[in-house]
């Protein structure tokens, strides 16, 4: 690695203005994007759409991936078609239409020491202003047909083509290219960054200093410079996790969970009432669970399979478990919605098994909540179904023993808050989208994992199909003939907003559109999250009975719907989903023996961002959950339109779990030196652990 001066590119800047040795002002990082120059309302609210309302978040937005650097060559070395760089003066530009409708060129002579040629730009009409006569220009592309064809350029002095280039998460509206330019200009702030990392630890790893480390991640000289930024990144964030568990293994120390005993009559009830018989994978996981509510150690526990495996049915036998001996079991989804639908699921199964099971959600009218909390306090209420908040926000139980905690789209357990005291209910976390067992132990420790490995026989793999927007009538044809052989169906509608009011309008008014239009003739119902649960379920079961033929719905139908006769699902504007969520939503069909098939129809590919064709191609690629997660972990943080902020290993955003083991093996060790470290820690790692906490850990 270069001197820290040398790639610190504006280190000097601050010392000329007579402002002596930097002194660093982390409150500058939290300023808002808007206050740099050249960023208005609108450029700011496309950035804020990526995650991205200040400096600190422009600064810690990882490049996906560089662009190797091209040849500088002069223009009359120029072989055709090899990748290249020039360097030279604009003589003249102009706009020119082309062929294609709506394709406008732009096109500059460029002249250099080896002569002159054409270079062309495609739609980027904008720039024929920019490109005045006597401009420097720095422009990397090939030569084809005699024209320069351009890829990516710099005007002016700042030269950066012959270097790796690095390439970010971007949409349409802020494009990779912006993403650099302003990234770079911020790029003097990392000066105001703080090292978290104690001195003797880093010097002793020779890990560079965080400052440094996102200079060259940003700006790097060579590849190699690049990965040795974002492993001194990665690593900080290896060692916050592994800190995090140290601190709950300590707390959870001595907590004792009511010991549950053998399987009792509820149990087994609840076996019979089923109208299947348990697979082998779904046995052994209730077997390993049986193994540890029997102790009062507290059941820490992954249950992981794919979407549609089984695991509610499973998850639904511990929280069974807890009610029989007289204790209470809560189920804890992400979201107050994805809550209403497992209670929907829950709550058919419990009435006939007689055990009473209340929903906790905080958009309960004033007094259900108080008599729901009520139940729950006096221990009348056996099961309860609620957000994270039920657990956190303490909502009384006469004897919680048993809470699963549905991880739905998250990839990877979330560092729980503990459980104040020193009693804490048995746990069991579910989550689609699995991570391998060693993996899982190397990244949790202590959490034991129970699989589902494969789903319930005779189920076939879902066909996908990713079409344009062009073709989505043959979408509809396709859709006409499952239809019209008796089947139902189910229409996604586009992600619109974070507001579920905005998107339980959009989907009304598209169902009311598709009533009329593509699915004239057809029995159409619409879900969504405003509905109220009871009307939801309404709407749910005249879809089971087979009174309504098609489902027009929001993402609300990503659990609790089962419709094994629904065989088909069209998801719109597919690009603006999650991968995770994809996966789930086309986890509702390929229910039965029958060939379903999942269409995704977005905008043709070339208007689309990198990563969304990504995502939408690994869907068609694959079934596996778990191929999909680790597609996801690469493409990580695109389409996060939702908003959730997520936790746990969603926070690794520069770590890349595959190559990284070394390190996280490093990180493990060194937050157990850390825990044991009695000088002072730095302020960032007590600020988030804790002084009194690390040192009560040794
Ligand atoms: P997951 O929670 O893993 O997505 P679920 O528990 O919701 O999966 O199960 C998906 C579907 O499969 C449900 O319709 C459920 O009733 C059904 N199912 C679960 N276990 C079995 C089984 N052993 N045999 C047949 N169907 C099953
Ligand atoms: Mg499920």
């Amino acid at each position: 690695m270069r001197p820290a001066e040398a790639i610190r590119p504006f280190a000097g800047l601050e010392a000329a203005g007579g402002l002596g040795p930097h002194v660093p002002r982390p409150e500058r990082l939290d300023a808002t994007v808007q206050s740099l120059p050249g960023v208005g309302p609108k450029l700011g609210a496309s950035l804020g759409a990526l995650g991205i309302g200040t400096v600190r978040d422009l600064l810690f937005h990882r490049p996906r991936r560089y662009e190797p650097p091209a040849p500088l060559r002069r223009t009359c070395d120029l072989l055709a078609g090899e990748e290249a760089t020039i360097e030279g003066e604009v003589e003249h530009a102009a706009k020119r239409p082309t062929r294609r409708r709506g394709l406008t060129i732009v096109e500059a002579r460029v002249r250099d020491s080896g002569g002159a040629l054409t270079a062309i730009w495609f739609n980027q009409v904008w720039l024929a202003d920019r490109l005045q006569a006597g401009t420097r220009v720095r422009l990397r592309g090939a030569l084809e047909r005699g024209e320069f064809v351009v890829r990516d350029y710099d005007l002016g002095e700042s030269a950066t083509m012959t270097l790796p280039a690095p390439v970010y998460r971007a949409s349409e509206a802020v494009s990779s290219r912006r993403l650099r330019e302003l990234i770079g200009r911020t790029l003097p702030a990392v000066q105001d960054l703080h090292d978290p990392l104690p001195a003797t630890l880093r010097t002793g790893l020779r890990l560079p200093l965080k400052p440094d480390a996102l200079s060259v991640l940003h700006h790097p000289d060579s590849a190699v410079q690049a990965e040795s930024g974002r492993k001194r990144l990665a690593f900080e964030e290896l060692l916050v996790l592994q800190l995090g568990l140290l601190r709950r293994r300590a707390e959870g120390a001595g907590a004792v969970a009511p010991s549950l005993g053998p399987p009792g009559e509820l149990a087994a009830r609840y076996r019979a009432a089923l109208p299947f018989t348990l697979t082998e994978a779904q046995e052994r996981a209730i077997a390993e669970i049986d193994r540890d509510l029997a102790r009062t150690a507290p059941m820490e526990r992954l249950l992981q399979g794919d979407v549609g495996s089984g695991k509610t049915v499973v998850a639904l036998y511990a929280l069974l478990r807890a009610v029989e001996r007289g204790h209470q079991g809560a189920l804890m989804a992400p979201t107050e919605t994805l809550a209403e639908q497992h209670f929907l699921t829950l709550e058919g199964i419990c009435a006939k098994l007689g055990v009473r099971c209340r929903l906790v959600t905080s958009s309960l009218p004033a007094k259900e909540h108080a008599a729901a909390l009520r139940g729950l306090a006096g221990g009348e209420e056996g099961l309860a179904v609620g957000t994270h908040a039920l657990i956190q926000e303490g909502v009384q139980f006469r004897s919680l023993a048993v809470a699963v905690v549905d991880e739905q789209h998250r990839f990877g357990v979330e560092q729980r808050a503990a459980l104040a005291g020193d009693r804490a209910p048995h746990r069991l976390h579910m989550t689609a989208t699995p991570i391998p067992r060693t993996l899982a132990f190397t990244v949790y420790g202590d959490l034991a994992v129970s699989e589902i490995d494969r789903p319930p026989v005779g189920r076939k793999p879902v066909i996908t199909r990713w079409v344009s927007h062009e073709r989505s009538s043959e979408a509809y044809t396709r859709l006409h003939r499952h239809l019209e052989a008796g089947r139902q169906a189910y229409v996604v509608c586009p992600l619109v907003s974070p507001s579920e009011a905005i998107e339980a309008r959009a989907a009304e008014a598209e169902a009311a559109r598709l009533r009329d239009a593509e699915l004239a003739g057809f029995r159409v119902g619409c879900l969504h999250g405003q509905l109220r649960p009871a009307e939801r379920r309404t709407v749910m079961d005249a879809f089971a009975r087979g009174e309504i033929d098609v489902l027009v719905a929001t993402t609300v139908i990503e659990v609790g719907v089962d419709v094994p006769n629904a065989t088909i699902m069209i998801v719109q504007e597919a690009d603006r989903f999650g991968l995770a969520q994809l996966h789930q939503l086309r986890g509702r069909v390929g229910r039965s023996e029958e060939q379903s098939y999942c269409l995704l129809v977005s905008r043709p590919k070339e208007e689309l961002t990198e990563a969304a064709s990504e995502r939408l191609q690994a869907l068609v690629g694959t079934n596996d959950g778990f191929e999909l997660a680790e597609v996801d972990l690469e493409l990580r943080g695109e389409g996060q339109l939702l908003g959730t902020r997520q936790t746990g290993l969603s926070d690794l955003v520069f770590t890349r779990l595959r190559q990284d083991r070394a390190l996280l093996e490093q990180a493990r060790r060194c937050a157990r030196d850390l825990v044991s470290y009695e000088g002072p820690l730095s302020e960032e790692v007590v600020r988030v652990f804790g002084d009194a906490d690390h040192r009560g850990l040794a």
